[in-house]
């Protein structure tokens, strides 16, 4: 059976290091800070946000929150923006996804600074990224390559199948897969026999927001399975987008739904904070 890569006991640790970190900037007078922006009312997202403010408060980070009503236009969340790109307090800026309609979401991320882009989504930063000289690594990726290291795997030479292409995990946590020396295969819907592709991966990293939709028999003997996948099946389940049991007798090791990759997104939203507030 596959050795288990605990999520939260690695965010649990570097947690502890961020509010060892947090105490000693204190002693200077720096207290990072982060500015978490929410526009309207879903349901997920608040939950999100007051997950994200919780964390803050638990390692010491200064949280700033702005709840701004569904009908806000454009113009009036690109100020808030640019009044926080200016405020000396505020190390992060984070707009929490999705944004109503009537505001151009490229725009948005666009107009935070990229010195305070606590997620990463700036296409400075994601530019910086690809060319092997990250800024700010946005928090999802950033986690799954901290788990490969917590769990020991040197990606070097290593054959790396990603599953799913998206600019926040996909994409991102390819090319940092590839700085890490992997050779890396990136499937999308159209890849023809992701049987195959996923066969021949030392690591699996899944991100396609579909159920189990990776099957245990085509995990290569002794891989290794991140799967980032968060589906929610019938009423309370949730489940990764790899078939768990099935994938667990054949790898070495695997990451559980939940409590898998979900703990480390915030955990690096916290360190990209502080890291910010470090820098400046
Ligand atoms: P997106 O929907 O943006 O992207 C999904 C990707 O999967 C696309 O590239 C799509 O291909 C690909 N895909 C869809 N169907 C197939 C298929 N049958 N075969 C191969 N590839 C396929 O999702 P995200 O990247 O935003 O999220 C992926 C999953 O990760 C979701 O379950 C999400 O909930 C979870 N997630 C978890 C986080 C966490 O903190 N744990 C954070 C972020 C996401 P194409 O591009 O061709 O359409």
């Amino acid at each position: 059976m596959a050795k288990i890569i605990d999520g939260k006991a690695i965010a649990a640790k570097i947690r502890g290091e961020i509010t060892a970190e947090v105490a000693k900037l204190a002693t200077q007078g720096i207290t990072p800070g982060l500015a978490v922006v929410l526009v309207g009312e879903d349901p997920a997202s608040k939950v999100y946000v007051s997950m994200k403010e919780k964390a803050c408060k638990d390692v010491g980070i200064f949280s700033d929150e702005y709840k701004l009503p569904a009908e806000t236009t454009e113009e009036e969340l690109l100020q808030l923006i640019n009044k926080l790109n200016k405020d000396r307090k505020i190390h992060g800026i984070l707009v929490q996804l999705p944004l109503p309609k009537q505001i151009n979401t490229e725009k948005v991320l666009e107009a935070i600074s990229p010195e305070k882009d606590a997620d990463g989504f700036h296409p400075y930063n994601v530019g910086r990224l690809v060319i092997g000289k990250p800024l700010f690594q946005p928090c999802t990726p950033y986690g799954v390559m901290v788990m490969l290291k917590e769990a020991g795997v040197d990606l070097a030479g290593k054959e790396v199948v990603v599953v799913g292409r998206s600019n926040i995990v996909g994409k991102p946590v390819a090319f940092m897969c590839l700085q890490q020396n992997a050779t890396v295969t990136l499937c999308h819907s159209k890849t023809r026999d992701l049987a195959a592709k996923v066969a021949m991966a030392d690591v699996v990293i899944a991100a396609v927001g579909q159920p189990e939709m990776i099957k245990g028999a085509w995990i290569k003997k002794g891989a290794v399975v991140i799967d980032v996948g968060v589906n929610r099946v019938g009423e309370k389940k949730l489940v990764g987008d790899v078939e768990f049991e099935a994938a667990s007798a054949r790898a070495a090791a695997i990451t559980p739904v939940p409590g898998g990759v979900g703990p480390m997104t915030i955990t690096m939203l916290l360190y990209n904070t502080l890291q910010s507030a470090k820098r400046r």
